[in-house]
């Protein structure tokens, strides 16, 4: 039998192909009316308050937020080590120190245990990251940060769209909340990101920098009755902003998330199945009025048996099944272990995971018939390795 199962195809339909033939056509391409109608759809989804920033990718929209929140050298900002480097790179952008936590051993996000010890009169903020759309504990969280004064800022990449108990990722007030629309994210705009936030003045900062620092927006300059030509420079901005090529995947990207979603949940389900009675530990599943995104679907070989992980992945490969790991962790990284003197010692519950962690293909373009297949290789794989 030789079959195909990507780790993940994009979903693109004819309604964003159409979309942004229409764009070419219209003679303009970057941030205008399309930008402007994602946002909108976007803020749409959030109570009354929220602001939606389309950016140019999630790891412009988080330097965007530190920056924003005043972030400078000096200050710490608490990192996982379990994520991608994104998360702790625009922490030194601005000249900042990420301070590196260790994980839930279960779901694999930041919890107040693992960052307790680590807050400092030079901690500035944390960056939770919903590792493969699991919320963290937000609630705990929260109140840990407000106790000691310190901004949340959720690096919500996997987490479109994830509830914490009943609230959308992005609702929660005070916190600044950054989506990825990168190729493989549960939505995606080829490159992209929305920061998501309630509090005016800071959004302020994020738009102004999202485009140079300059006061007013392109689109507003050309479409406005005041004089086209006039703008102010207040600040050394960035060049960050969203085009309306990718916009107008976004639009339909958002408005069928939701079958995408049912489509990844159904998957998750029959792999939750499918999978039992193996030497496996299966992901964590959400409970009560809480939503897993289930962005990844990221399985763990039993102890005994992890060091046969790499074997197992050959295996699939040589299925024609696409599998990654996420992640190697930042204290494996040269740089950051060099840098920050990281050791592995220090983050047992990620290193962990690490050794013994396969993402199974996960999207809404693959069918139930090739879940089965997956399923059924690992099974034979393990026979074969074991
Ligand atoms: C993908 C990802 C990012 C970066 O997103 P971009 O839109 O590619 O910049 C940041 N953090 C995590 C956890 C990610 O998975």
């Amino acid at each position: 039998m030789h079959r195909k199962v990507d780790f993940h195809k994009p979903d693109i339909t004819k309604d964003e192909i159409n979309e942004v033939v229409k764009t070419l056509k219209s003679g303009w391409i970057t941030s205008g009316p399309k930008v402007k109608k994602f946002e909108d759809a976007f803020e749409r989804i959030y109570p009354k308050g929220y602001k939606a920033i389309a950016v140019s990718s999630a790891t412009a929209g988080l330097h965007l937020s530190l920056e924003a929140l005043n972030i400078k050298k000096g200050d710490e900002v608490i990192v996982p080590t379990h994520t991608f480097t994104a998360t702790a790179e625009v922490v030194e952008y601005l000249g900042a120190k990420p301070i590196f936590s260790d994980v839930d051993a279960q779901t694999l996000c930041i919890g107040v245990d693992n960052i307790k010890g680590l807050i400092t009169k030079k901690t500035k903020a944390v960056i939770p990251v919903h590792f493969a759309g699991y919320p963290c504990d937000l609630d705990q969280l929260s109140e840990l940060a407000n106790k000691n004064s310190i901004d949340i800022v959720e690096d919500a990449a996997h987490a479109f769209p994830t509830k914490y108990k009943d609230r959308l990722i992005g609702s929660i007030s005070n916190h600044l909340t950054v989506f990825s629309f990168y190729a493989n994210k549960t939505i995606t705009t080829g490159e992209g990101g929305m920061v998501v936030l309630n509090n005016e003045k800071v959004s302020k900062r994020i738009m102004q920098m999202r485009s140079h620092g300059i006061d007013r927006d392109v689109f507003d300059r050309f479409n406005s009755i005041k004089a086209s030509w006039y703008y102010q420079v207040v600040a050394a901005g960035f060049k960050y902003n969203m085009t309306d090529i990718s916009a107008s995947l976004g639009i339909h990207q958002l408005r069928r998330s939701h079958i995408m979603l049912e489509k990844r949940q159904r998957i998750a389900k029959e792999y939750n199945k499918k999978l039992t009675y193996l030497p496996i530990q299966l992901p964590v599943n959400c409970e009560g009025n809480s939503q897993h995104s289930w962005h990844l679907y990221s399985i763990r070989l039993n102890k005994e048996i992890n060091s046969y992980r790499d074997d197992l992945i050959n295996y699939l490969t040589k299925c024609g099944i696409g599998t990654s790991v996420h992640y190697v962790p930042l204290h494996r990284h040269k740089y950051w272990s060099k840098k920050y003197a990281l050791e592995a010692v220090d983050f047992p519950n990620s290193e962990n995971a690490f050794k013994s962690c396969i993402s199974l293909p996960i999207h809404s373009k693959m069918t139930l018939s090739d879940v089965d297949y997956v399923c059924h290789s690992i099974k034979q794989g393990l026979q074969e390795i074991l």
